[in-house]
């Protein structure tokens, strides 16, 4: 059975649904029996569902696109927001 820091570092990974099979189901093993590796793969989980949510309904067509341009003007140019 992996330990705990072997399992919370794979979680974003199990999240992203790009686990392995074999993975997955020792992932699932391991949360089966440890409440504190079950209680943060919830909460990671939920935080996913919860902005996925909230980004979808609130967020209008184009201001991510335009977001990611404004933080890429700021990497790329001479440092001024605007
Ligand atoms: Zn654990």
């Amino acid at each position: 059975m992996p330990d705990c820091d072997d399992t919370l570092r794979e979680l974003q990974t199990f999240l992203d649904g790009e686990l392995s099979d074999d993975a997955v189901g020792t992932m699932q093993a391991h949360l089966d029996g440890c409440p504190d590796c079950l209680q943060a793969f919830d909460f990671h989980a939920e935080l996913r569902s919860v902005i996925a949510a909230k980004c979808h309904d609130a967020l209008p067509p184009g201001l991510l696109a335009r977001l990611e341009q404004c933080l890429q003007a700021d990497i790329d140019g001479d440092g001024r927001i605007g």
